[in-house]
């Protein structure tokens, strides 16, 4: 993508701005799915030139797609990005557990409501979020096909914003939201319809959406154009040439590779051959890129298998990396391409990040095992929150290794391992039962923690 990147050789700095990384969060059912595969269809039907390249872990809409999609709402010539990337997975557990060196690995993001139900608890964790990590939003008010009197009239405006100073946001989007979007006749769209969380004192931008019928789509799409511009200008302009760096999604298994890392890269540009350091388990593991591979669309795979190689990627994109000693690699830790720089000083930065997200363990405490290290240092704050004592954290499955160390791990309420959005291996639960260790397993950490201090509170009460 990096060669439809327009360059401004008469501008003082070289930067290009990159494509800034979007994700989707709200509250379980308010249409965060269904919103992404409505802009992933939407970009399908209009990049039918093969624009839409096939990525991992996140779908790519360039320029000219979005501006196909909008219409007159956005005129390609008015914008330096080379459009947009959606992360695939939304929620807040991916947003927040996904993390670049700067805080979140999104740039910015859509907050779906459904106006039918309004702001709901995880509509309001995701607020959270988003203001703690800083990161400018978009509300979609989505299922717009559902309310009474909806005008579907493609002449009327669509947006609007909302006033909102710093103690009014909450209650003015949960009381209003569905007033607001009922009455669409004021405020077309301007281009200052643009939040940043940091002060509260702008505008939300607000667009009413149905990802059922796709309306409102090309205004989202239009007003997110805006706001990226204008936050990437200001923060995000980086040396897409330069050597990359990146965020493990996942450690895969792939055929003909072995041990992969799904990535995304945020900054700079990967080759083929690239040494690289990447996040482990046991500390930085410095490799070698044997490849660079992309998902192939569903049409050759039959023909010419499931991912096809590809000489450099520049961010942001993202990619599926095969290089060897990759097995330990840790999901949500960092990626490096080493470029000019001394392979020493690349280890120590990633070392120090990952010491950044290190979780303090002490001799006699429960087991943790997470899916991401932004997730597994989420967890450890709740415990530590708690005041549960955490004998070791790793990211990854639960693992006879790790019922081992929980066997030793002091008096029965630490005999325990707790596992986060993680699996138990057969061979591991069954050295647990063997060995009277306990597992829980969940996908919400409060939940998580909850069953376990339920546990020991039954313990303490048998004992009395
Ligand atoms: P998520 O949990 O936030 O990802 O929500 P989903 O995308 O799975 O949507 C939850 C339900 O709402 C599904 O049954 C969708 O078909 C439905 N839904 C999502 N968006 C819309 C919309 O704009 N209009 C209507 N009528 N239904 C929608």
């Amino acid at each position: 993508m990096a060669d439809s990147q327009p360059t401004d050789t008469d501008d003082e700095s070289e930067a290009t701005l990159r494509t800034p990384i979007v994700a989707v969060l709200g509250h379980v059912d308010h249409g965060k799915t269904s919103l992404l595969d409505e802009i992933r269809g939407s970009a399908v039907t209009e990049g039918e030139s093969g624009a839409i390249t096939q990525h991992i872990g996140a779908t790519a809409v360039p320029l000219d797609v979005i501006s196909e999609i909008a219409g007159e709402l956005v005129d390609p010539t008015d914008f330096d990005l080379p459009g947009l990337l959606f992360i695939d997975t939304p929620g807040h557990h991916s947003f927040s557990t996904l993390r670049s060196r700067g805080g979140a690995l999104a740039d910015i993001a859509i907050l779906v409501v459904d106006v039918n139900d309004g702001f709901q608890p995880q509509t309001l964790e995701a607020v959270d979020i988003l203001a703690r990590t800083q990161t400018p939003f978009i509300v979609a008010a989505n299922k717009i096909d559902t309310t009474p009197g909806w005008n579907p009239n493609p002449d009327t405006p669509t947006q609007r914003t909302i006033d909102a100073q710093t103690d009014r946001v909450e209650r003015d989007l949960n009381e209003n939201l569905y007033e607001l979007i009922g009455d669409l006749s004021d405020n077309d769209f301007s281009a200052d319809m643009y939040w940043r969380v940091q002060d509260f004192q702008n505008n939300i931008g607000v667009v009413p959406v149905s990802a059922e019928t796709g309306e409102g789509i090309p205004d989202l799409l239009t007003v997110m154009m805006g706001l990226s511009q204008r936050y990437m200008k200001e923060e995000m302009a980086v040396d897409v040439g330069g050597p990359a760096a990146g965020t493990v999604l996942e450690v895969t298994d792939t055929q003909g590779f072995g041990a992969t890392v799904d990535a995304i890269i945020y900054d700079g540009t990967i080759r083929a051959d690239d040494e690289i350091v990447v996040g482990g388990v046991e500390g930085p593991i410095v490799t070698e890129v044997r490849a660079l591979l992309r998902p192939r669309p569903l049409e050759e795979i039959r023909t010419e298998g499931q991912f096809e190689q590809v000489d450099s990627v520049a961010a942001a994109d993202g990619i599926k990396i095969a290089a060897p000693d990759l097995d330990d690699a840790m999901a949500g830790a960092p990626i490096r391409v080493v470029g000019d720089r001394d392979v020493d000083d690349v280890i120590e930065d990633v070392r120090a990040e990952l010491a950044d997200i290190a979780v303090q363990t002490v001799e006699e405490g429960v087991v943790v095992k997470a899916d991401t290290l932004g997730s597994l240092e989420a967890l450890a704050t709740t415990l530590e929150a708690e005041e549960i004592p955490i004998v070791r954290a790793e990211v990854g499955d639960i693992a006879p290794r790790d019922v081992r160390v929980a066997e030793t791990a002091g008096e029965e309420k630490h005999r325990t391992i707790l596992g986060f959005g993680v699996d138990t291996l057969d061979d591991a639960s069954d050295l647990a039962e063997q060995e009277d260790v306990r597992i829980f397993e969940h996908d919400v950490i409060y939940r998580l923690v909850e069953e376990y201090e339920e546990f020991v509170e039954e313990r303490e009460r048998a004992q009395q």
